[in-house]
């Protein structure tokens, strides 16, 4: 089997498509030297060496050290060097590279290769001691730390004190000798701390560092990880070996990260960072402040210190040639890493860049209007739920803002919460249901969960692309970041700046666009739409064929559900508007009074404001369908349960608490989710529903009056069963319509329906649509009845049942498109047989999730309805689902 494939000298075995076999990096690599790109040669070993790894108690394949060894002859035959030899070594640096990225693996061993001996070939033949030895310590303590478990601290505090001691400020104040000093400290470290010496043998210090790649894949973050991306064990990582380049051998020397396009804002100008005379980790590690890559970026920040493009015209040139380069390659924006050793510029890296969802959208709208993809590609580019981070709310700009300090406004949105400053207790509080704000110096991969947590993360420490930056922006999370005027104090669990001590537990607001961050809780505003966003959700509209309906109530979501392209609305659940106000008190009059009688003179209140919100919902959605469901819930629902709350709603009633408490007793159910629910309370007191139908009828009467435009309301039945069930409801809505016709003397147009939200009125589906003009798929409730698992208390035990893989996805987020799904396909087809006009939508919470979405497209459902905010993710999904 071939294990090893080999890159470099403008060629390579791989390419960009073999991701799967060589890890997105190495298939990078592979591919710019396929470009003729510069790049330092090397090979991949492949994701199959993992798995092989893993299935057979962690050891290699027996012919891999015979590929790896060809492949570093290979290396050294361009190269002029060898691996290993005393004059003229090769160094060599080893890399994780999985088909996605992924933080928490081993990253980065430099400089490997290098010891007692090779350092001296290294100082001979660069002329230059300081740099061997420098790059002999780095190497040490980056091995010793990824490879060897020996904390990197150990290392730190060892060079702080030498330099303390020495009076130096500066790294680079120290010297060849002063290198060399540590040198020692540090192999001595080593030897303490393991009871073993520093491996010497190249060959060792190689096939450790491979080791520590592919057992990285296991360790806790790894899998936590990929727990919260949903990427399989099976993938495995490939390891990449390649030739080093030194951006540290002095001043024409250099190292940098960059973005072709800003994945901030997504304007078309080049983004990154570099740092003259270092290596990479230097730029990421937040130790020195890097530089700015052009000019235009520098002028903007107002920096004095040069630009790539003034220090090194030439190499910025070349650089700038290649980053146009592998962007039309690619067609998409690319994040790379180069190296400039000696004047001579070196690419490491390549992939897609991550962005910000305002970036990706005007990013995929603006390389579609250069002609590089097509309006249906740059839909296809955008992940329907990123959309979520535009819809965010920010800083009203006329709220008082207390600002104690600014950071980079590394991910976009504001959001406030309580310090919390370990991600643990972010989890914790997150869990009893309190919103924080995550503070640290800095974060690592051990920090996602807290991150997930939080509704923002504060660092101290930290640039545009360190970790907390990155990992923000792709969970679309606020984020502020380097924040340098802050102090965080772990110990005392306090955050100082501009004289204010704020302490765990005080409320903070952090604005990630402009990396404010600010004492107290701050008014926000709704979120602004870009044109890039119109545009796009232009093309979107242009090729779904789904409608996109909203699930809405108040005039407020119906309001911003118009606003975000809802065309209608598809759920209103009457139950809610129950609890506006005075209207509860009425309610409680209804459940409590003895007769028919007496719960007509409750609904008789209820009447004038049921109707006065059907206007108003018909109104904001001028003209557009409008399901209105009939009271679903239980009535115990409405009712106060301890005693001291019936007590209470019984004297502002004027009621008997008694009384209250046994109805409260006798409605109390073992298992309300199946219980006295939904249209069975029609069923019993048919004069809820009549009271429902009447308000809905004479609102349509009435909205119709006011806009003259044609107003068609959709009666929907919730929880039905069987067909006489429905016809039972139906005859009183039609006998409702029927009076109102009369009493007003109006043309009244409207559709009765059903919910679908129990297995057997799917199955039953083709007789239920001799009566029913459209169904809904009620998912939430059809997923309830059909798994056999309550929507309020599956938390507690479907976590292992989604990470134990026996679930795909939690069904209630997504839907079951084997189980449910399959009921849903079979009850549209029945539906469909009957009644060839049968309107069919699906209103659970699955109308919002973009998987579900395409599964709807599948089953051919003319629209999907969800919550407002969600609205402008479906578009987009039902588009991509039409694709
Ligand atoms: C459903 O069951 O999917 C539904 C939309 O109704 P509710 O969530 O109100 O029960
Ligand atoms: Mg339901």
């Amino acid at each position: 089997t071939k294990w090893v494939y080999s890159f470099g000298d403008g060629k390579a075995e791989g390419q960009a498509d073999m991701r799967n076999l060589l890890g997105g990096k190495g298939a990078n690599l592979a591919e710019m030297s396929n470009l003729g790109l510069p790049v330092p040669p090397g090979f991949t070993i492949s994701t199959e060496v993992c798995t092989y790894y893993y299935a057979n108690g962690q050891t290699y394949p027996a012919d891999l050290e015979g590929q790896v060894q060809a492949a570093l002859d290979r290396v050294g035959a361009i190269t002029g060097k060898t691996f290993g030899d005393s004059e003229n070594p090769l160094l060599v640096s080893v890399r994780s590279g999985a088909r996605a990225s992924m933080p928490g693996m081993m990253d980065t061993v430099l400089n490997l290769g290098l010891n007692d001996v090779t350092v001296e070939a290294i100082a001979r033949s660069s002329g230059d001691a300081r740099f061997a030895y420098d790059s002999y310590r780095r190497f040490i303590q980056m091995y010793s730390d990824v490879v060897l478990g020996v904390d990197h601290g150990f290392f730190e505090d060892h060079l702080e004190e030498y330099k303390e001691r020495k009076n130096y400020k500066l790294d680079t104040d120290l010297s060849a000798a002063d290198w060399q000093v540590l040198v020692g400290k540090f192999k001595d470290t080593v030897q303490a701390e393991l009871g073993r010496p520093f491996p010497q043998d190249p060959r060792d210090q190689l096939w450790g560092a491979i080791g520590a790649v592919f057992g990285s894949w296991m360790n806790q973050r790894a899998n936590k990880y990929r727990e919260l991306h949903g990427i399989p064990a099976s993938w495995g990582t490939a390891v990449n070996v390649q030739a080093m380049v030194f951006g540290n051998l002095g001043e024409t020397s250099a190292t940098g990260v960059a973005f072709t396009r800003n994945p901030s804002t997504g304007a078309k100008e080049l983004y990154g960072e570099f740092l003259i005379n270092a290596q990479g980790e230097d730029v990421v590690a937040g130790i020195r402040t890097p530089q700015d890559i052009t000019e235009a970026a520098r002028i903007a920040a107002g920096s004095d210190r040069p630009s790539l493009e003034r220090a090194m015209p030439q190499a910025y040139a070349e650089f700038i040639r290649i980053c146009g380069l592998l962007e039309k390659h690619y067609r998409d924006v690319q994040d790379v890493e180069f190296t400039i050793e000696r004047g001579k510029l070196w690419m490491l890296q390549t992939r897609n860049g991550k962005r910000t969802a305002k970036a990706a959208l005007k990013i995929a709208v603006d390389l579609a209007s250069e002609g590089v993809l097509t309006h249906e590609e740059a839909i296809g580019r955008i992940d329907p739920a990123a959309l979520d981070q535009l819809l965010h709310p920010t800083i009203d700009p006329a709220a008082e803002r207390k600002i104690i300090a600014t950071g980079l406004p590394a991910s976009p949105g504001a959001a406030g919460g309580e310090v919390v400053f370990d991600s643990d207790e972010a989890e914790q509080a997150r869990a009893a249901g309190r919103r924080v704000i995550l503070v640290r110096i800095e974060t690592s991969p051990e920090d996602i969960h807290g991150m997930h947590a939080s509704e923002g993360i504060l660092t101290t420490r930290g640039g545009m692309t360190s970790h907390a930056a990155v990992v923000a922006r792709g969970m679309g999370k606020p984020c502020v970041s380097g924040a340098g005027g802050l102090r965080v104090d772990y110990a005392a669990q306090t955050l100082t700046a501009g004289g204010v001590t704020l302490k765990k537990g005080d409320w903070i607001t952090i604005d990630g666009g402009t990396g404010q961050v600010l004492v107290g809780e701050v008014k926000m505003l709704e979120p602004q739409l870009s044109g890039e966003f119109g545009t796009l959700m232009g093309w979107a509209d242009g090729v779904r064929r789904m409608k996109v309906r909203a699930n809405a109530e108040t005039p407020r979501d119906a309001r911003a559900a118009r606003g975000f392209g809802a065309e209608g609305i598809g759920l209103c659940r009457t139950e809610h508007m129950f609890f506006e106000g005075e209207r509860i008190v009425a309610v409680r009059e209804m459940i409590l009074a003895d007769d028919e009688k007496g719960r007509r003179a409750a609904l008789a209140k209820l009447l004038p404001m049921q109707r006065a919100d059907f206007v108003e919902l018909f109104s904001i959605m001028s003209g557009l369908p409008v399901t209105i469901r009939l009271l679903d819930p239980p009535l115990h629902e409405f009712l106060p349960h301890t005693d001291e709350e019936i007590a209470e709603v019984a004297a502002a009633m004027g009621a008997d608490a008694d009384k209250l408490k046994r109805r409260a007793a006798e409605l109390h159910e073992f298992n309300p989710m199946l219980g006295f629910r939904g249209c069975r309370l029609a069923v019993a007191y048919p004069e809820i529903a009549e009271m429902q139908a009447r308000a809905i009828f004479e609102a349509a009467v009435q909205a119709a009056k006011a806009s003259g435009q044609p107003v068609i309301p959709e009666v929907m039945v919730p929880l039905v069963m069987t067909k006489p069930e429905l016809d039972l409801v139906k005859e009183r809505i039609v006998a409702m319509a029927e009076a109102v016709k009369k009493e007003t003397g109006a043309a009244l147009d409207y559709q009765v329906g059903t919910m679908i939200e129990l297995p057997r009125a799917a199955l039953r589906a083709g007789e239920i649509a001799e009566s029913a003009e459209f169904f809904s798929f009620g998912t939430n409730d059809l997923t309830q009845t059909t798994l056999g698992i309550s929507r309020d208390d599956a938390a507690s035990f479907l976590g292992p049942y989604t990470a134990k893989a026996i679930l795909p996805a939690d069904p209630f987020v997504t839907i079951d498109a084997e189980g449910v799904g399959e009921l849903v396909r079979l009850a549209a087809e029945r539906g469909r047989k009957t009644r060839g006009s049968l309107k069919l939508g699906i209103c659970g919470e699955h109308g919002g999730d973009p998987a579900s979405i395409a599964f709807c497209e599948s089953v051919g459902l003319d629209y999907v309805s969800c919550s407002p905010y969600r609205v402008p993710i479906a578009r987009l999904a039902a588009a991509q689902a039409a694709l």
